[in-house]
């Protein structure tokens, strides 16, 4: 070949793949934990003030049927990051908490043989980081680090407590129990494995690291992909005084302490769009916030006009405040009312990023980008599951378009809802569409034939009544009454 030509056509190659990497977006996920539906103000509530999520919101899309694959923690995180219902490969519990003793389980996590959307961006060359709650498995083969994550700050169990002052350092819990066993809410925080002292309230401690994150990345060149997994407003409820200022006018102390915890949050995610400006990010940056769950009634929030909270197959269990943020790509001000699913993130975050999907990896969710932008239901005619074992029955969850199927509470009855005409799924109309129940009941069961047993139990109680009642009883539950 001519040596001009050649350089030519070596110069026009490096100038696609240039090309291809600066169009590769940053992907920055905002995970809030138990947060309710309505309690962020471009969501309608009116007592918790956010106003820099608002301004995102605002500026991009909000999700109105955006739903999570569980209602509680663990199994919701680990579908959003393996693409899959958790029930395909035992994980439909949450695993125990690490100073209870349960060491069979403690021993478990989100299978290996799961590639990870962190392994997937981090294989296409995206820096990764991981900053919050993992609760994902404690043992080293789980650790973040050895699931696509480069950086990681945080803490590996299900929950955590927010004041510094009270996490206890390893060499205490030796020489309180013998073992270092000891409830995971105090284990200090740690950096890509090693324990830390930090000092700040942890909602801020998050905040300020992933600034720090967004900054390093900058320097690195690469595209990153950040999992901002804020552990607030879970319980324990804790507030900074002068968050809880803010809040004086709200008579419930607990409403008040919730409050004051998303607008932490909030604080924060001003903070790191402030980081994202100053570098120059902003722009080439999808953002996604959402919440891992519903959030729970009797600790603060509020799902309105929801049904049910936390724990439950009701849209108040698993369907969650949701925005994307990407200027000049996601349209702005603009709201999508079709269903959506967290398990779609990762084929979309696959193709956003120019990555591959790894052969033979399963996938129960799809690339919603195309239809997201042309306002199309990415899921029509198809469904979206929620199934959550209790003491010898099952509670279910099913959406197919405006429908909701629903099973609820011990010998309860298939319900169905329109949600168009009915959001809080107060009149069952299942009597006018036997045929429909028929089939969506049907669509369910052959899906839950294709769940496995639990590998683990969050606790001695629910493993034994696993047993006990012979779980887990699909035939009973997707039996017509
Ligand atoms: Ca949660």
């Amino acid at each position: 070949m001519n040596k001009n030509l050649s350089t030519i056509l070596l110069g026009l190659l490096a100038y696609a793949v240039n090309l291809a990497a600066a169009e590769r977006p940053n992907i920055l996920v905002i995970l809030c934990d138990d947060l309710g539906y309505a309690d962020v103000g471009f969501n309608g509530a009116k007592d918790i003030t956010t106003p820099h999520l608002d301004t995102l919101a605002k500026n991009g899309t909000i999700f109105t049927s955006a739903y999570v694959c569980h209602p509680f923690c663990g199994p919701s995180r680990m579908g959003f990051v393996s693409g899959r219902y958790p029930h395909n490969y035992g994980g439909q519990y949450n695993l125990p908490n690490g100073g209870k003793g349960m060491a069979q389980y403690n021993k478990e996590g989100i299978p290996v043989s799961e590639t990870l959307i962190s392994t997937v961006l981090q294989d296409a060359g995206y820096h990764t980081g991981l900053l919050g709650k993992w609760h994902m498995g404690l043992e080293p083969q789980f650790h973040p680090n050895a699931r696509g994550f480069d950086d990681f700050y945080g803490f590996l169990g299900g929950g955590h407590m927010y004041f510094p002052e009270k996490y206890v350092p390893i060499y205490e819990r030796q020489s309180k129990s013998g073992k270092g066993e000891i409830n995971e809410y105090v284990v200090p925080l740690q950096r890509n494995g090693t324990e830390v002292k930090e000092t700040e309230y942890l909602t801020d401690a998050l905040s300020r690291e992933a600034s720090r994150f967004v900054t390093e990345s900058a320097a690195t060149k690469k595209p990153f992909f950040l999992y901002l997994a804020y552990n607030a407003p879970h319980t324990p409820l804790e507030a900074k005084a002068e968050d809880l200022a803010k809040f004086a006018s709200i008579q419930d102390p607990k409403r008040r302490t919730y409050a004051a915890m998303v607008y932490a949050v909030d604080r924060g995610v001003g903070q790191i769009v402030k980081t994202l400006k100053s570098t120059g990010t902003l722009d080439n940056t999808l953002i996604v916030f959402f919440s891992d769950n519903g959030g729970q009634l009797g600790d603060g929030a509020n799902n309105a006009p929801l049904k049910g909270g936390k724990g439950d197959c009701f849209e108040g269990g698993y369907r969650v405040p949701m925005f994307f943020h990407w200027p000049k790509v996601v349209p702005a001000g603009q709201k999508f009312e079709h269903p959506v699913s967290s398990l779609d993130f990762y084929p979309t975050f696959t193709q956003l990023a120019g990555a591959s999907i790894p052969s033979g990896k399963q996938l129960d969710g799809k690339d919603i980008w195309a239809d997201f932008l042309a306002q199309r239901s990415p899921h029509q005619g198809q469904m979206i599951y929620a199934l959550r074992h209790r003491d010898g029955f099952n509670n279910v969850g099913a959406r197919q378009d405006q429908w909701k199927l629903s099973l609820s509470g011990r010998n309860g009855q298939w319900a169905l809802f329109d949600l168009n005409a009915d959001i809080a799924e107060e009149h069952d109309v299942s009597g006018q569409h036997a045929q429909r129940v028929k089939d969506m009941v049907s669509k369910t069961e052959q899906w839950s034939r294709t769940c496995v047993e639990p590998k683990w139990f969050d606790s001695q109680q629910a493993a034994e009544k696993w047993k006990e009642t012979g779980m887990p009883h699909y035939d009973e539950t997707f039996r017509l009454k």
